[in-house]
């Protein structure tokens, strides 16, 4: 029986961590992972960066190892989708036939990658990347002189742009937008990343529409809108993802831009939660927003199972992202668009860091971009003075020899 078990749909990222946390904080009952992925549950940022390039294994990225997942308890069903939902019932339906009943749900489905629109035609070398089989089926596309054509000027297509430089292959990325990553980063960033891809030898178009295709059982070439005609042996598609709803609209539940919950992440049907990729929540604000980063998966996931058991503690701390290219880290923390004004501190070595600041003077967000890890520290910091809530001397911020930890320490946190 299964009445009083905690059921995970999802056995990616935020589910995953989701049944840890459980186990760690003490309960003792059955934990039901359900994925449709055959893997035990994995983080996916290594997919577009090291696991890509060959120097990292799908063991290297797993949240378990298989060791400490025996231990563990958690029951997975590998392999296995949920196909229903009955909230009254606290029972799931699965693509094998049976039902399960639940105690507790957690919902952390993730989402998909979105879809090229292909005419409805399949090609052999079309491939997208989501998940970790995707991923080693790209690879093995990514030979020295290979040409890669990238739909997408986001964080997936840049990243696999990069690495594929790195593997010897020869890049072109169509961006639809007039800059790259547009909807995540600024200005500044977008044009730092384009330089640093034309400068690997990377060709970006921006603004770029498909006119039409060519190929049989492979594609072989893109037509622009404007005329170009581009020959390729893989084409890559990274414009985006879908949050997967579907299952939680037919089960009732209110949804927006994902699963909406409330500050405790639970959602509309009793007992019900959902976090990750998946979920809306309200920030601090009561702004409804939906996140697809790591920190999100991280934490909510750990959240969810708190909540789950009882704790009621409500969803706090800062969002943050990062991106790889080449040897360069981009490394975000907070909001990037609501400051009232934006000041540049420069570092050494092309390095920058944005601040964003409010009317009020106080530090909303920040960005940095620099080689390998050396904005952490100060993205660290600027977490603390987000999080501080401190009035800062706008007039100094600018030079980098005002220390952010100085004042840190003169708010006294
Ligand atoms: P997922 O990890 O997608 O897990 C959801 C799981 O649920 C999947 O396994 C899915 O198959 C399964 N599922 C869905 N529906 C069902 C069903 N009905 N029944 C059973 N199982 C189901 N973020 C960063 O911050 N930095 C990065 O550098 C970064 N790099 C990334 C690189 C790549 C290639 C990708 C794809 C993502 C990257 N991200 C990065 C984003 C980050 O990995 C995601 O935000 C995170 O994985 C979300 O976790 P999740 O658990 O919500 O969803
Ligand atoms: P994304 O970051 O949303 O970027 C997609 C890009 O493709 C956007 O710039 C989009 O422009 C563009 N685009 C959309 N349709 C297009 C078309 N038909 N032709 C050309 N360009 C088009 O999505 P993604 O890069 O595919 O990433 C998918 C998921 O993986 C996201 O959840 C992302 O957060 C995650 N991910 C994160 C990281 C990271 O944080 N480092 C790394 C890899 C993946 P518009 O915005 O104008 O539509």
């Amino acid at each position: 029986m299964s009445q009083n078990a905690m059921v995970i749909v999802g056995a990616g990222h935020a589910g995953g961590r989701a049944a840890l946390t459980l186990r760690e904080a003490g309960f003792a009952g059955r934990i039901i992972l359900i994925g449709d992925e055959v893997h035990l549950p994995y983080e996916r940022p290594p997919l577009s960066k090291a696991l890509l390039k060959g120097e990292s294994t799908l063991e290297a990225c797993s949240l378990f190892s298989e060791a400490g997942f025996i231990a563990s308890g958690i029951e997975h069903l590998s392999g296995v989708r949920v196909t229903g939902i009955d909230v009254r019932e606290q029972r799931l339906t699965l693509d094998n036939g049976q039902q399960l009943e639940y105690g507790k749900l957690l919902l952390a489905m993730g989402g998909q990658s979105r879809s090229l629109d292909l005419g409805g035609r399949r090609f052999s070398n079309v491939h997208y990347l989501r998940t970790v089989d995707e991923a080693v089926g790209l690879r093995a596309r990514l030979t020295p002189g290979t040409r890669l054509l990238v739909v997408g000027g986001g964080f997936i297509g840049l990243e696999v742009a990069a690495t594929a430089r790195d593997l010897g292959c020869a890049v072109a990325v169509l961006e639809a937008g007039p800059r790259l990553a547009a909807r995540a980063l600024p200005e500044r960033l977008s044009q730092t990343l384009l330089n640093l891809h034309r400068d690997r030898g990377v060709v970006v178009h921006l603004g770029a529409r498909i006119e039409s295709i060519q190929g049989e059982e492979a594609l072989t070439a893109v037509q622009l809108a404007s005329g170009e005609c581009l020959p390729c042996d893989v084409l890559l598609v990274g414009i985006g993802m879908q949050p997967n709803l579907q299952l939680a609209k037919d089960a009732g539940l209110e949804t927006g831009s994902g699963i909406r919950v409330d500050r405790f992440l639970q959602t509309s049907a009793p007992g019900v939660f959902a976090a990750g990729d998946v979920c809306e929540f309200p920030d601090g604000e009561g702004l409804l927003q939906r996140q697809e980063t790591w920190r999100n998966a991280e934490t909510q996931g750990r959240l969810a199972a708190l909540n789950m058991l009882g704790h009621q503690q409500p969803i706090s701390g800062v969002a943050g992202f990062w991106s790889d290219h080449y040897e360069f880290a981009l490394q975000t923390v907070g909001a990037l668009e609501a400051g009232a004004q934006v000041i540049a501190r420069e570092g050494g070595d092309g390095g920058f860091v944005l601040l964003y600041l409010n009317a009020q003077q106080q530090l909303m967000g920040a960005s940095g971009w620099g080689r390998g890890n050396s904005v952490a520290k100060d993205i660290k910091l600027c977490e603390r003075l987000i999080e501080s809530q401190v009035m800062l001397p706008v007039t100094q911020l600018a030079d980098a020899n005002v220390s952010l930890k100085g004042l840190l320490r003169g708010a006294h946190v």
